[in-house]
């Protein structure tokens, strides 16, 4: 209603549009359809993000838009926006998407903000961003959540809506944000809204893939309450993908790589990074996140720079169980040797009380069952690349980094693990804890590879597979609290919520408390 009342109170601006290009095909129609976001932040700002989509489905994947749009920004102290302490304009060209990057800088440290942006007519929703502590000041507390694997065909996207009604400081996106492919109607249960494009495989796709998703109300939802820092796994682009190497055999390299030139850049275009992750093509997008003297948070890419999976055959190069010697090569790696480098010297510069290995896989060594029920590792995860988690092991240790957690997603389900500094010790010493989120929605695992992963792995502490949700923390200098919290029915639009599990971590101790 507010904003139908902004639109017909400014006939000025409407007169100017007609004598303007025609910014958009539908003329009259939302440009905010996908709502606004907030993320990245550092002590005297964040990066705001929009996007000017009136028909978000557009086939060209340009959102009903066809020519450049001037877009107003506006940051202020207050919920109703009546105290505005910066403000700007910016341009929506179609060279990146009709989407709109604002780096804001100059503001207070600590505190929320809210934003909107106003464009064509009509002003966007108001959202609430975070700007992070002072980088020597302690905060009482940090209150974050951490997400992965939303598959919008198959549920919908309750967690996100009870995600944001916590209004956490942060939220982190840990991969599998779209999926790229589609079941449609060659799925007879349990699609609740088809995405139309069959597999997105090109700039236009991706860029539609990411305009349907957003159109959701509740990760809207969730994108208003909460700034986001987001990484990537491997369905931002394709199923089990590593570095230039597809899942379809007969994939090129080359073709590989133009394919994710466009998922990235249309991963660009639609998260709230900051324009210096991208040069033409090329985003990278490990970096750290600081939260005052609390807590570092060392977001990881563990799909563009990876080793080719250990042990594929050469008729198929998807993720398998593997019980192989490739797997334990030392010149493999998950991260690459550029990005292991600057992770470890980030362990040797950290001095905050946590210390957080943010990224999509689970890294806990486990064995689950090969059809045959003997015991092997998972290709895709972390257990397929062992020498890279012994090194990144060792550098914990040998910069003894305060207080270290993993937090992990892909794998459906949510596990507490203790990272153990033997993995063929699995009940030695811990050196870290990890927390695995399950999906929003995406499909749970098979039942028998992981019947018995708790009596086989001592060092996981919690398993569930049949559940969808997000997890949430509450840190302090003192310890963190995790919570497990599930929905009842991904089917459900108005799903309930519960929590499944609860855990804490204490400073100086690596061991989960359950
Ligand atoms: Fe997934
Ligand atoms: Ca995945």
């Amino acid at each position: 209603m507010q904003r139908r009342a902004f639109l017909l109170a400014a006939p000025a601006v409407l007169t100017l549009a007609r004598t303007l290009p025609a910014w958009a095909a539908d003329t009259g129609a939302d440009p905010f359809s996908g709502g606004v976001a907030s993320g990245d932040p550092d002590p005297t700002g964040f990066v705001l993000w929009t996007r000017l989509q009136p028909t978000p489905l557009a086939f060209d994947g340009l959102g009903g838009m066809r020519a450049p749009a001037p877009v107003r920004w506006e940051v202020a102290a207050d919920e109703g926006m009546r105290q505005i302490v910066a403000s700007g304009r910016a341009t929506a060209t179609e060279a990146m998407g009709y989407s709109v990057h604002v780096e804001v800088s100059g503001l207070k440290p600590g505190r929320p903000y809210w934003y909107r942006f106003t464009a064509m007519g009509f002003q966007s929703p108001i959202g609430r961003a975070v700007t992070a502590p002072a980088h020597t000041a302690m905060p009482d507390q940090l209150k974050f959540g951490f997400v992965s694997c939303s598959h919008y065909e198959v549920g919908w996207f309750s967690a996100y809506r009870h995600l944001a009604a916590e209004q956490p400081d942060l939220t982190f996106f840990l991969g599998d944000y779209i999926y790229e492919y589609s079941y449609g109607p060659g799925r007879k249960d349990g699609i609740v809204r088809p995405h139309g494009v069959k597999e997105a495989a090109t700039l236009a796709h991706y860029r539609q893939r990411y305009a349907q998703y957003r159109t959701d109300p509740d990760l809207q939802a969730l994108h208003r309450a909460s700034p986001c820092v987001a990484t990537w796994d491997d369905h931002e682009v394709q199923n089990d993908y590593g570095g230039d190497v597809s899942q379809i055999v007969s994939t090129t390299p080359e073709q590989m790589r133009a394919r994710r030139i466009a998922a990235y850049r249309a991963f660009y275009e639609a998260m709230p990074l900051r324009k210096a992750r991208y040069d033409r093509g090329r985003l990278e997008i490990n970096r750290k996140v600081r939260y005052g003297a609390l807590a570092e948070f060392y977001v990881l890419d563990t799909r563009q720079h990876r080793s080719p999976m250990a042990c594929m055959s050469a008729t198929s190069r998807r993720a398998k169980v593997i019980a192989c010697d490739e797997r334990l090569d030392p010149r493999r790696s998950m991260l690459g040797m550029r990005q292991e480098r600057w992770l470890y010297d980030q362990f040797a510069k950290a001095d905050t009380r946590w210390n957080f290995v943010t990224q999509s896989l689970i890294a806990a060594s486990f064995k689950q069952r090969a059809p045959d029920e003997s015991l092997a590792s998972w290709s895709d995860a972390w257990d397929g690349y062992p020498a890279n988690r012994d090194r990144m092991i060792q550098a914990m240790d040998r910069t003894r980094l305060s207080n270290p957690v993993v937090l992990s997603g892909d794998i459906h389900s949510f596990w507490a693990n203790q990272v153990a500094a033997d993995p063929n010790q699995p009940t030695g010493r811990s050196v870290a804890s990890e927390f695995v989120c399950t999906s929003i929605t995406a499909d749970n695992p098979p039942a028998q590879p992981f019947a018995s992963v708790r009596a086989d792995n001592p060092n996981v502490r919690f398993f569930e597979r049949q559940c969808h949700g997000y997890a949430s923390a509450v840190l302090s200098s003192k310890r963190m609290d995790v919570r497990f919290q599930t929905i009842s029915d991904r089917l459900d639009p108005n799903a309930t919520l519960s929590t499944l599990f609860a855990a804490s971590v204490e400073t100086g101790s690596t061991q989960i408390q359950i």
